[in-house]
């Protein structure tokens, strides 16, 4: 088990492992492989923002589908950059 990971949001090649999936399923274990913990801190405050714009309501079923996808895009899992990536020199 290795304590970096190479970050797909950031770009660093040795950015700090989540170490356990922070959600559930297929999901949680890709964020857990691709995205650092600096990242995924990040998305835990933009996440509060998002549900308050887009007024998600998560009696509504389809509200956690919206934020599924908004998570997928801010960390740029699909291979799209996210909304605020700042490139960083890869130090190698
Ligand atoms: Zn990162």
């Amino acid at each position: 088990m290795s304590d970096s990971i190479h970050c797909v949001r950031c770009g660093r090649a040795d950015a700090p492992a989540l170490g356990k999936p922070p959600l559930r399923g297929a999901l949680g274990a890709e964020i857990a492989s691709r995205v650092c913990a600096d990242c995924w801190q990040e998305w835990q405050r933009a996440e509060v923002m998002v549900i308050n714009e887009l007024r998600l309501n998560f009696m509504d079923p389809s509200a956690h589908e919206i934020l599924l996808a908004e998570t997928r895009r801010f960390l740029g899992l699909d291979g799209a950059p996210g909304a605020e990536v700042e490139k960083r020199p890869d130090p190698r």
